[in-house]
């Protein structure tokens, strides 16, 4: 039916990979294509000789020629990009000169500002338009299956949203002292910025880390949440309307937490460069490379996630509650994949995007995020494909 460029051999990638080659009839032909070409090519040697073709590349996808070159000889429907945010615009610039979809999980970042913000990929829409081509922003978990829970709860069950607290729990155990579960200097640079929710049309900003709560979870149990911005409240302000007040929660081991502030205390959490020895280096880039890789946490990471979406709002004039969440098992994904729950959560929903694209059902010229679709079809993508939900009528809140 179609043929897939994947950009990025990282966690994330490599679930793609799977989920694409377990989905042939949709994905006829992938090509993996990333910076280090033997990561593509050790994933093509894991999954080559089924039916979906598999081709790598060598690409360095901040050169939107690179990017367009490849377009071109591969001729694929759909772009995923589960690079790195830096590569977001080069690739939307490349869709755009070849007429090609685009899909990613993560909102554009400047590489030396901490800032991400969906401004810079909303301001592609008239030219995605006027192309006849779909970028579809923040398919992975959160963002991504967050926006189409709320999006499934306001079609279903409710006249209007009032409050939606988004819960992102990791009860996962890789018996490293420290490590980050996907990329380190996207994961570092989001914890230790200050946080920031929405109420009444504003945007309240906290102290990082300073709003905590204990919240229990089902098949986790109770734990410690802290209050993070994250990218989609920045859409999901926008796209539901009537929202008065929008807040992102995530777990945090106190474990986890002093040893982040001891790399924070003594610098190695900084993105300004360094004189080191004659050479210009980033603290925080440095740290990314002597930390464990994300990738090799899979075969050592024990225990579930719990990611959801406890909304407040009215139905036929009555107030209603809702909570809708996936519980996701590290041991099962790296059984299924060979990778844990966090590179999984975030990889299927990137191939379901690709797919509804790739099947014309989720497939409008412009820039939208996922809430903006009609979230039946990848709600029951997700029961299918490996991050089956569960509702709950009656949650705890959080106030
Ligand atoms: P990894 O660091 O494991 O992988 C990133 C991959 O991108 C690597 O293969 C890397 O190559 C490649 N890459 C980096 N720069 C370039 C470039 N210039 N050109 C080509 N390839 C490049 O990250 P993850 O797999 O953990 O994360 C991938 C994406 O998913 C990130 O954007 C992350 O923010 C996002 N994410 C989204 C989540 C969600 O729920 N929405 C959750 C988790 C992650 P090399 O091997 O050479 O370094």
């Amino acid at each position: 039916m179609g043929k897939a460029l994947i950009i990025g051999a990282g966690g994330v990638a490599s679930v793609v990979v799977h989920k694409c080659c377990q989905n042939p009839d949709v994905f006829e032909e992938i090509c993996i294509a990333s910076r280090t070409v033997e990561k593509c090519d050790a994933l093509k040697e894991k999954l080559g000789g089924g039916r979906t073709k598999i081709q790598t590349a060598q690409l360095d996808a901040d050169n939107t020629d690179m990017v367009i070159d490849l377009i071109r000889s591969f001729q694929p429907d759909v772009v995923i990009n589960v690079a790195l945010p830096y590569q977001d615009l080069t690739i939307m610039d490349a869709c755009l000169e070849t007429g090609v979809h685009y899909v990613d999980t993560a909102n554009y970042e400047p590489p030396d500002t901490p800032k991400f913000e969906y401004s810079w990929q909303w301001a592609y829409k008239e030219r995605f338009e006027k192309a006849g081509i779909t970028a579809l922003l923040g398919s992975g978990f959160d963002p991504g299956v967050t926006g189409v829970f709320t999006a499934y709860a306001q079609k279903h069950y409710f006249d209007e949203i009032h409050t939606i607290d988004i819960v992102d729990a990791n009860a996962g155990d890789h018996g490293y002292p420290f490590a980050t579960n996907f990329n380190p200097e996207i994961n570092i640079r989001e914890i230790t910025a200050k946080g920031r929710y929405f109420e009444n049309g504003e945007w309240i900003e906290t102290e990082p880390l300073s709003e905590k709560k204990v919240y229990d979870l089902p098949e986790i149990g109770p734990k410690n949440i802290y209050l993070l911005y994250h990218e989609e409240l920045e859409s999901l302000a926008v796209n539901i309307k009537g929202v008065k007040k929008i807040r992102f929660w995530m777990t945090f081991s106190d474990n986890y937490l002093n040893h982040l502030n001891v790399l924070q205390n003594v610098g190695m959490t900084s993105i300004e460069p360094i004189d080191y020895e004659g050479q210009q280096i980033i603290p925080l880039q440095f740290l990314k490379a002597i930390l464990p890789d994300p990738a090799s946490l899979g075969p050592r990471t024990k225990g579930k996630t719990n990611i959801g979406c406890i909304i407040q709002g009215v139905k036929d004039g009555k107030p209603k509650t809702y909570y809708v969440y996936n519980v996701c098992d590290h041991e099962e994904c790296y059984a299924e994949v060979g990778s844990q729950a966090i590179s999984y959560t975030t990889g299927v929903p990137a191939m379901i995007g690709a797919m509804l694209i790739i099947k014309g059902i989720w497939k409008k010229p412009g820039v939208y995020n996922v809430e903006e679709f009609d979230p039946d079809p990848f709600m029951e993508a997700l029961n299918k494909h490996g991050l089956p939900w569960q509702e709950n009528f009656t949650p705890t809140l959080l106030d």
